[in-house]
């Protein structure tokens, strides 16, 4: 039961978050000063109606988990969609990591998986997360590694902290990342 699989062609992101130093923006006006700007990410649910409720809880369990980026639904015009189906690869997410691409849940899986970690979890790399399989249930990146009785759909602190870095500049990551696409299992 080969659940995860790893992709062929996997390019790392290499995101390089550059740190706004304290009192460099001393100068500008205060719309320009390095206050933390929450980055929206809108996303579809409708090509994934089966899991509308799951892939919005979620996504509120992201919003509650982190503070510079917030992903909406929004069926019209999102950058992240989800879709539904069959596929023997299972669960998966296409994306840049940064907050654009598709999801989709394998209905097979979500079967044999708690449906919302599942999402949970693919969103994680639409926000710019990797797979880390061997880690325990309290990490949501590790996916299927811990096996279907982990119910876990929360990221850890780690978690947390990561997407909180990566999207601490959301505008300067979005241009370094855009061109790289990449799938991630569950
Ligand atoms: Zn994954």
């Amino acid at each position: 039961m080969s659940r995860k699989f790893a992709l062929a062609g996997a390019v790392a992101l290499a995101l390089a978050v550059t740190p706004i130093a304290a009192g460099t923006a001393s100068a500008a006006p205060a719309s320009t000063q390095q206050e933390a700007a929450v980055t929206t990410v809108y996303y579809s649910t409708a090509s994934a109606p089966s899991f509308r409720s799951v892939i919005n809880a979620g996504a509120a369990n992201w919003n509650n988990s982190v503070t510079n980026v917030r992903l909406v639904e929004r069926n019209s015009g999102a950058s992240l969609r989800y879709t539904e189906g069959n596929d023997p690869r299972g669960s998966y997410a296409s994306t840049n990591g940064h907050g654009s691409g598709t999801i989709f849940i394998d209905y097979t899986q979500a079967r044999q998986y708690n449906p919302t970690r599942i999402a949970a979890h693919e969103t994680g790399h639409a926000l710019g997360l990797p797979d880390h399989y061997s880690g325990p249930c309290s990490e949501l990146m590790s996916g299927g590694g811990p096996g279907p009785s982990c119910t876990n759909a929360v990221p850890n602190a780690a978690e947390r902290s990561r997407v909180n870095s990566l999207w601490a500049n959301g505008l300067v990551a979005t241009n370094q990342q855009r061109a790289v696409e990449t799938i991630y299992g569950f």
